[in-house]
């Protein structure tokens, strides 16, 4: 049985104290949670260290990239030890803006993940169509395209160490859900494409979220669905009521 995970991807916002405030509001939001719902907040780099320091050991705590090398002359980048080091046990890897602003690849995300995967790091890593793709009926051809190039180099016996989140682009910061019954659809496909990379049985292990403008009104819609396993919040993830408000809405299923 698959847990739950809700992560929130705080994105390149707040000020040291801001994000120490919110890490405690979450903090005292979310004093007993059930052990089938896991929590990770994803704060910039330069936050990590501070809002670990306020996180009860039952929240983790997620960067929102990583590089693959372990260190040297790579100018603005973090490793995964960096990461461990500062207390992170989850990354997101792949994410749209990342890859529509800094042009990041599949061959860069499969590149992260290995590094993750040999590190014990848990990647999150995104994929989604936008929505041109969308409208091309190209979300089936796209998603599967990302699916496989993300994972194609892991090893039998590691994918149940990753954790997915499908993220329709256009969804994402747009207060435009997608149909809870579209996004099942899209997670039934990647479980699919695991299952042919993968056995049945390590593919059913993989954790499928769903992200794009999750709030506390509709997380209830997604994590009803069979396969969906929790939910990758952006927006709802800044405000600690918001962001407490999901996990408790999770938390009454
Ligand atoms: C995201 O950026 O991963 C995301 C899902 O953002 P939002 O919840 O704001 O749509």
């Amino acid at each position: 049985m698959r847990s739950i995970l809700i992560a929130g991807n705080w994105k390149m916002n707040l000020t040291v104290e801001e994000a120490r405030r919110l890490a405690l509001d979450v903090r005292q939001g979310l004093t007993n949670l059930p052990e089938n719902i896991e929590v990770v907040v994803c704060p910039s780099f330069v936050h990590l260290s501070g809002v670990n320091f306020q996180l009860p050991s039952s929240i983790n705590l997620g960067a929102q990239d990583v590089f693959w090398k372990s260190n040297g002359a790579y100018t603005g980048e973090i490793s995964c030890e960096q990461l461990l080091d500062v207390g992170c046990s989850y990354v997101i890897v792949g994410h749209s803006e990342r890859r529509e602003y800094l042009k990041e690849t599949d061959v860069m995300v499969s590149s992260k993940v290995l590094a993750c995967l040999k590190h014990d790091l848990r990647p999150i890593v995104c994929v989604g169509e936008n929505k041109e793709e969308r409208e091309k009926k190209l979300t089936e051809s796209k998603v599967t395209q990302q699916v496989e190039l993300a994972f194609k180099d892991v090893k039998s016996g590691d994918i149940a160490k990753v954790d997915i989140a499908y993220e329709p682009i256009w969804a994402i910061g747009s207060g435009e859900a997608a149909e809870p019954s579209d996004a099942e659809a899209v997670v039934i496909l990647i479980r699919q494409v695991l299952k042919g990379l993968f056995s049945e049985k390590e593919a059913e292990q993989v954790r499928i979220l769903y992200g794009g403008s999750v709030n506390p009104q509709n997380i209830a819609s997604f994590v009803l669905e069979k396969d969906i396993d929790g939910a990758l919040v952006g927006g709802s993830s800044l405000k600690a009521n918001e962001f407490v408000g999901i996990v408790k809405q999770v938390m009454k299923i």
